[in-house]
């Protein structure tokens, strides 16, 4: 039989932005929880009891882990991941929010799952204005500018997959409120929950993007919004989604973000080793600017196509992405919305770090860069 993997001693693992390894706390939490909580919540026993307990309690951890001013006001939806969180906010809120309007402002550099949901809206009629940043210098305010009475929602990621950029979600907030109260805010927080504060009505996360598993997500929404169900059936959490809630994978998510150790000092200080590393290097450019958070670095290396580059480090045990790992490949012009040509898009490399990220893995990346520098570039 063809082994495909084996488990390495040794690896370099900086695709931390396309899914980060589950925490031993998520782990440990998730065997637990199927030991001894396997109780559905919904039954009335004390079996489903205990099962409820978790899911309250990883509401109030994650409530709490949202930050910003507003968010604590809220509920919590367990969803299968950010996907199912985009498309329920999205076109939930439209469908709740249709009489407000038929505009929808959003960006240019949406992941795909909310990016197709409002193509969906569009494809129903609904005007969608995409900002991209490379055209506004002060992007929260263009987009709250493009807001009128006639906007039923706002849709913006908080920090971009591919580049790290991020967006002042409290400022963006405050001034679509001001702008027309009535407008839904909704923000894709994947790449930012628990490294930064946020605020929106409807607030998208993910578990496998804070060391929980892989299928398992969440959706804040604002005390007084309203969505419509994506799904018909049973009728759990307040019937917003049905389906029996994944109480193990719920715990290992809570369990993740209560032991979520990455820090912004920590990301920048290898960051910035990452960037005296390659600024030794000739013909790199940064695609990541100082907008971005810390521990996403894109750049390109020019004269190397980004798979080539990314299957050489591969060959030595070093993990980084080509630009978004979604997009497997395929162009998905979120670099070109930050004004990053098509060039310097087919060379980019994204490197995204974790708090178990070290010196010495930003040295070995580097070394490994040059040595695919002397052996590709043409
Ligand atoms: N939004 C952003 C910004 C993402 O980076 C991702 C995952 N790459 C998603 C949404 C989708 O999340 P999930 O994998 O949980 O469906």
């Amino acid at each position: 039989m063809a082994v495909f993997w084996e488990k390495k001693e040794f690896m370099v693992y900086l695709d931390n932005a396309a899914t980060a390894k589950p925490c031993a706390e998520c782990c440990e939490a998730v065997i637990k929880a199927a030991e001894e909580r396997f109780g559905n919540p919904g039954s009335l026993h004390k079996m489903g009891i205990l099962s409820e307990q978790i899911l309250s309690s990883a509401k109030r951890t994650i409530l709490n882990a949202l930050g910003g001013e507003c968010a604590p006001e809220g509920d919590i939806i367990f969803t299968s991941g950010a996907t199912e969180s985009n498309n329920t906010a999205i076109l939930g809120a439209a469908e709740k929010y249709s009489r407000n309007g038929k505009k929808i402002v959003t960006t240019a550099i949406e992941h795909p799952s909310a990016a197709k949901a409002l193509d969906i809206l569009e494809a129903r009629g609904c005007e969608v204005i995409r900002l991209a940043p490379k055209d506004h210098e002060d992007f929260v305010s263009a987009l709250a500018e493009a807001v009128d009475g006639n906007t039923l929602m706002v849709s913006c990621m908080a920090v971009n997959n591919e580049t790290g950029y991020a967006v002042d979600t409290a400022r963006l907030y405050r001034l679509v409120k001001r702008a027309n109260p009535r407008t839904a805010v909704h923000i894709d927080a994947v790449q930012g929950f628990l490294k930064m504060p946020l605020e929106g009505d409807l607030i998208s996360v993910s578990g496998h993007k804070v060391h929980a598993f892989k299928g398992i997500g969440a959706l804040y929404v604002k005390k007084g919004i309203r969505v419509a169900p994506l799904l018909a059936g049973g009728g759990q959490q307040k019937n917003l989604r049905s389906g029996t809630e994944p109480v193990e994978l719920i715990a290992g998510f809570e369990a993740a973000v209560k032991a979520y150790r990455g820090s912004a000092e920590r990301f920048t200080e290898l960051k910035k080793r990452l960037l005296e590393n390659l600024s030794k290097m000739s013909g790199i450019s940064l695609n990541s600017d100082e907008k971005c958070l810390p521990n996403i670095i894109n750049f390109s290396v020019s004269g190397i196509r980004s798979e080539i580059l990314l299957h050489a480090l591969e060959e030595n045990e070093i993990y980084v992405s080509s630009g978004s790992a979604c997009s497997r490949g395929k162009k998905s012009g979120v670099l070109a919305a930050f004004g990053v040509s098509d060039k310097n898009a087919d060379s980019a490399v994204r490197v995204s770090l974790c708090a178990d990220t070290s010196e010495s893995d930003i040295d070995f990346l580097c070394e490994n860069i040059e040595n695919g520098i002397k052996r590709f570039r043409r």
